[in-house]
């Protein structure tokens, strides 16, 4: 028998290329008066906040630009925003950019209306339903923050990344529009691209999965171990970025709806101390995981193996054949090994113990203690093929 489980998509997705367009149209349903754009400097320079802002000004509707976000953002960037919000009578959020002003922004929409600092609001449930309306517009193809139910902020004090998580946070509108990611770099596209595939894999075999979740999940391997080495050479193909495109956001509403695992746990430790990107922490830790994870997943892996191209009949072989095609992938669109975030072998011990205080310890499909994941830090420094 089926467990029960429920499935909630409280966010209207509008996808496709050039759909950018249909923003003002969004605006004026959530009767937008006074719209703060939540961003970073990255996105500015590069002169992409003004396809926003045109559209914004087109429909004689007040904004800001808020870009003081940075990377794995920071509870101070958070508490700094929502004050602003506050002061400028701020009604409707438009969040611009990759997971970093995306999860900042949700973390916003409810500090700027129910008060207090972003860790007030860590774990689930402790969100009233009184958010700040936000309309998501992610530009790159990795996290897929604009449909999920989290928002993931370090704490900058602890050095801790903690996660928000409630229904009340998700956007009321995902505009999602692959040709704003034809400018990503490819290093970035590479690192956002593992970490997509990183929640397919992990939504589509957690212990709390349930069959919608596994579907998207399965099929956003397709699309997405399909198109990355091409997405990462030939960045200005805009099929393939639409491929990309897709399967970030298929492998988001997996994991919102099942949960991440342990190479989540690791990596967002691996975030924390050393500030790193994450996807290229997902990428460094997977194949590890993978591997740890394979006696008790052995049948799923041999399915993505198969979604991936590889055609080979014995489950054992093909979870072995796709674990290694993982590895192989990641050489392959330029990502390095755990030894270039210079890590320090001495903070393993403490890395463990953060990934299985994580939330999403209990959802890996083999269960694992601290040791184990000592052991995983190690395995991923000492291979001598990085
Ligand atoms: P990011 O948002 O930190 O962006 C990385 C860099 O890419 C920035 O310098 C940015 O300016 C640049 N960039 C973004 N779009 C660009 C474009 N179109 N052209 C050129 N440059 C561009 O990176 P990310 O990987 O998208 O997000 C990572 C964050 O998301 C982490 O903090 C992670 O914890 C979080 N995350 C959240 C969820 C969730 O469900 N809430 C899931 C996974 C990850």
């Amino acid at each position: 028998m089926l467990k029960s489980f429920d499935f909630l998509l409280p966010t209207k997705i509008r996808y496709g290329a050039g759909i950018l367009s249909v923003l003002g149209e969004e605006l004026r349903l959530l009767k937008a008066k006074k719209v703060m754009v939540i961003t970073d400097k990255g996105l500015v320079n590069a002169g992409m906040v003004r396809k926003v802002t045109e559209i914004i000004q087109g429909e004689s509707i007040a904004f800001l630009i808020y870009d003081e976000i940075e990377a794995n953002p920071k509870d101070y960037n958070i508490e700094a925003c929502a004050e602003k919000a506050r002061e400028e009578a701020i009604d409707t959020i438009v969040a611009f950019g990759g997971g970093s002003p995306i999860d900042a922004a949700k973390a916003v929409a409810v500090l700027a209306k129910q008060g207090g600092k972003a860790r007030d609001y860590q774990g689930k449930g402790k969100i009233k339903d009184d958010c700040l309306p936000l309309i998501t517009i992610p530009t790159t193809s990795g996290t897929g923050s604009e449909v999920t139910f989290s928002s993931v902020i370090t704490d900058t004090r602890e050095k801790f990344k903690f996660t928000i998580k409630s229904t009340a946070i998700a956007a009321k509108t995902a505009i999602i529009d692959p040709e704003l990611t034809l400018s990503v770099p490819p290093i970035i596209t590479a690192a956002t691209g593992i970490d997509a595939l990183t929640h397919a894999i992990e939504g589509y075999t957690a212990n709390c999965t349930e069959p919608i979740a596994e579907a998207v999940g399965l099929y956003a391997v397709e699309f997405i171990a399909g198109s990355i080495v091409e997405a990462v050479k030939n960045g200005r193909n805009l099929e393939a970025r639409d491929r990309m495109m897709m399967g970030s956001l298929l492998a988001g509403l997996s994991f919102s709806h099942a949960d991440v695992a342990s190479v989540h746990c690791m990596a967002e430790a691996l975030g924390s101390i050393y500030d790193a990107p994450h996807g290229m922490c997902n990428a460094i830790l997977l194949p590890y995981v993978m591997e740890y994870s394979l006696p008790a997943a052995e049948a799923k892996y041999a399915r993505i193996a198969r979604a991936m191209g590889i055609a080979e009949k014995d489950d054992n072989k093909a979870a072995v054949m796709g674990i290694e095609h993982i590895k192989n992938l990641s050489k392959e669109i330029g990502l390095p090994g755990i030894k270039s975030l210079n890590v320090n072998c001495n903070d393993f011990e403490l890395l463990a113990d953060m990934s299985v205080k994580n939330g999403s310890n209990e959802s890996n499909p083999r269960a694992i203690t601290k040791d184990e994941y000592i052991m995983l830090f190690n395995r991923a420094y000492n291979d001598t093929s990085n």
